[in-house]
């Protein structure tokens, strides 16, 4: 006989990891215990020495689908003579440091389920299992447990609670479990919140085919969906919620009804069908078909597969529809059904509800595949609350995040937390959210933290958060957390060249900074380079309009004249330019920005792409648009040495104008643009990895979210240098809390 210890860590509970090892003792006959513990489980197996090594390799092999082990680790133990195998409860210290597992999707068995006639759950919309299901958004504190959860109002039926108990059962301690019996249910209302007649789901399966909106509640919050393929109910959805050009997500009801429209490769498609559901960036397909208002003007539209029973339920197998957060512009996702119905009122025709509470919302991850893999734009539902592991512990850190598209940090131990998407924190709604989700995030991983990591902006709100939490703060600066960030997801510490691009953030000498070269550990930088600086004419409003950056550009290469040039911008020139220049001439209200964002305004601005925008980074996605599948050229720009070095666009400013008025078409123009910047970002790298020895890359930053440059800098990197860019975590401040923490951690070491 022979007794081993066996150590697992990683996301091992609340996913059926201890009924597997239970079972699988039990075929292998060995005896002994599994527990959990704070890093995952404990297990004491004895039985005949090639049974103790076949248990340790299935461990692994055969783990349940939504376990994810870090490691293994065994050591001998005396026998002990156990004979049977026994599943320990878990002591509560341990239970409450437990890690809690993301929302998953429907499993192909629950799936099965809904679809068999003769099965109790035939139809269920509720149906889930150890393998699938709600887990973050319904749980309210730990140890996570039925009671709980928003499932405590449902005591569980006989049959149910049968499944509950049984460690053979898929359902073995699957703590939403529930049937049409004990369980929730949907129930469809008109706009006023009076019950409308019928069965909720075919009734509003009608219903959007009819041409209407529906409000749907569903995991992390209520959706706006209608069908994609009407035209008028989409532009219907569009004005009512307010928004003119921002892509709409959809949902589609198979893989084929994806692959009819769009070109999904195997990554892709893995993504769409993986656990976690994001919605999928596709470019759409000869045999597109959805109405021209679901993603104007985008050769890409963002696509997901159903994920909770309702979908299912809702989309046969050819469907698309759109399935937009239920929200007005910025606000915060809509949740609570009280909250939804006053809000969405006047967007959804009707809502279909159900008696479940959603106890924190979640909005849908969005993702690409860039390279061959996932590349996280935002990091939500099915990822969140999921931790990422730092190099090393350190104390608990509350790192704030940035302004737009929020998400905050905790640490505990090794471990990062990153909350769900927050959104953008310009409004008490939105900020509200923030604090609550705050405060849930420290309850559900029972930490109190004892630093706050914050942005040197002093007016985010995610700042005065800081400043008011009473916590002793360490700032850390917008780029650097962006480049801290990279090396914190891929373990590493620095130092390294950092290249973070982004639209704005406060640079520590109080101007606006994000074309930035910094050479950068975890602990702290040096700025080696910027991008020149433009001023931006009229302050914050040239972020909205980017003809002002453009204007200021040509005035400065031409002085007067440049209204004789022969160029379309020129001749759509807004009023009141005149003034504008002469203010900005004089420094009045025209703050200096080296943020690569607004070289990319100013660039769109200038070929006719986009003059004035109604959602943030618009030009800049709309020029990369432009760009899309041709190889540019590379235009003349310099470089102007210094302490910090800056790259002056002036010279690729001019050449454009040139072709531009000679003809050139603006795609091509947009190509060469691209290929500039990423030749002037290489070149700089260049020389300062020769000025400084250091070889390897980070890439950061909103700008970043453009797969073209990225492929471009990356692809002339790669064989010079190591190049480290995000994959788990969004290059765009979505991802900034994550080096906010890590350079708070390493700072308090
Ligand atoms: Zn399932
Ligand atoms: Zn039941
Ligand atoms: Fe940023």
């Amino acid at each position: 006989m022979e007794r081993s210890r066996i150590k697992i860590t990683g996301i091992v509970q609340g996913v059926g990891f201890r009924p597997f090892v239970h079972n699988l003792a039990r075929r292998l006959r060995l005896g002994g215990w599994v527990a959990n513990d704070g890093r995952g489980v404990v297990i004491e197996a004895e039985g005949e020495p090639a049974a103790v090594a076949a248990f340790l390799a299935a461990l692994t092999a055969e783990a349940p689908p939504l376990a994810v082990i870090d490691a293994v680790t065994a050591e001998a133990r005396p026998p002990a003579g156990d004979k049977a195998f026994a599943i320990l409860a878990s002591g509560p210290a341990e239970a409450r440091l437990a890690l809690i597992s993301p929302d998953v999707a429907t499993c192909p068995d629950c799936r099965a389920e809904l679809a068999d006639p003769d099965n109790r759950r035939y139809r269920y919309p509720f149906t889930n299992c150890t393998n699938c299901g709600p887990r973050y958004t319904i749980i309210a504190d730990v140890p996570y447990d039925r009671a709980r959860t928003t499932m405590a109002p449902f005591a569980m039926c006989p049959a149910c609670r049968a499944e509950y108990d049984n460690p053979a059962d898929r359902r073995f301690h699957a703590q939403p479990n529930a049937c049409p019996a004990c369980g929730p249910a949907y129930a469809l209302l008109d706009r006023a919140g009076n019950p409308l007649p019928g069965d909720p789901l075919a009734e509003a399966r009608r219903l959007v085919a009819a041409g209407k909106v529906a409000a749907i509640k569903g995991i992390g919050g209520y959706h706006l969906a209608c069908n994609a393929l009407d035209g008028e109910a989409v532009a219907a959805l569009r004005a009512r919620k307010v928004r003119e050009d921002k892509p709409f997500a959809v949902m589609a009801g198979s893989m084929a009804a994806v692959r009819a429209r769009c070109l999904a490769d195997a990554a892709e498609e893995e993504l769409l069908a993986g656990t976690a559901r994001p919605i999928v960036l596709l470019a759409k397909g000869p045999g597109y078909d959805l109405a021209a208002a679901v993603a104007p003007a985008n050769p890409y539209v963002g696509v997901m597969l159903p994920y909770a029973p309702v979908h299912w339920l809702l989309l046969d197998p050819g469907d698309v529809w759109v399935m937009t957060s239920g929200n007005t512009s910025d606000e915060p996702i809509a949740y609570e059904d009280g909250d939804a119905l006053a809000r969405l009122a006047g967007i959804a025709d009707f809502f279909l509800v159900h008696n479940r509470p959603i106890n924190c919302r979640a909005d849908d991850s969005v993702a690409r595949v860039f390279a061959g893999r996932p590349y996280i734009l935002r990091r939500s539902r099915g990822f969140a609350p999921a931790p990422l592991r730092l190099k090393a512990p350190g104390p608990a850190v509350l790192a704030c995040g940035g302004e737009l598209k929020n998400a905050f940090c905790l640490t505990r131990g090794d471990l990062a937390f990153m909350s769900a998407h927050v959104g953008d924190l310009e409004n008490m709604a939105t900020y509200n959210a923030y604090r609550d989700a705050i405060a849930h995030y420290q309850r559900l991983f029972a930490v109190a933290p004892e630093v706050a990591a914050h942005d040197l902006h002093p007016d985010y709100l995610a700042t005065r958060y800081a400043m008011e939490c009473g916590l002793p703060r360490i700032a850390v600066q917008h780029h650097h957390a962006h480049i801290a960030a990279v090396l914190a997801e891929h373990g590493e510490a620095g130092p390294v060249l950092g290249v973070a691009f982004d639209g704005t953030g406060y640079g520590d000498d109080g101007t606006l900074w994000g074309g930035e070269f910094l050479l950068a550990d975890l602990r702290g930088y040096t700025r080696l380079a910027h991008l020149a600086c433009l001023p931006l004419p009229g302050g914050e409003r040239a972020i909205r309009e980017p003809w002002r950056l453009a204007v200021w550009v040509l005035h400065d290469l031409y002085g007067a004249d440049f209204v004789n040039k022969n160029l379309p911008f020129v001749r759509s020139l807004p009023s009141g330019w005149e003034l504008l220049l002469a203010a900005a001439a004089k420094g009045l209200n025209a703050p200096l920005s080296s943020g690569a964002g607004r070289l990319f305004d100013a660039a769109a601005a200038l070929l006719g792409v986009r003059g004035a925008i109604n959602y943030e980074g618009q030009a800049a996605v709309e020029l990369e648009l432009a760009a899309v599948g041709r190889r540019g050229r590379v235009l003349p720009y310099e470089v102007i040495a210094g302490e910090p070095a800056r790259i002056d666009f002036r010279p690729a400013f001019a050449a454009m104008v040139a072709k531009l008025e000679r003809g050139t078409p603006v795609a091509e123009l947009a190509a060469d643009f691209h290929a500039t910047l990423a030749d002037a970002v290489v070149a700089m790298l260049r020389a300062l990895a020769a000025a400084t020895g250091v070889g390897k890359v980070a890439l950061s930053g909103g700008v970043f979210q453009n797969v073209t440059l990225l492929g471009q800098v990356a692809g002339l990197l790669e064989k010079d240098f190591t190049v480290l860019f995000h994959r788990r975590v969004p290059a765009n401040d979505g991802g900034l809390a994550l080096g906010q923490a890590a350079v708070a951690i390493e700072r308090s070491r």
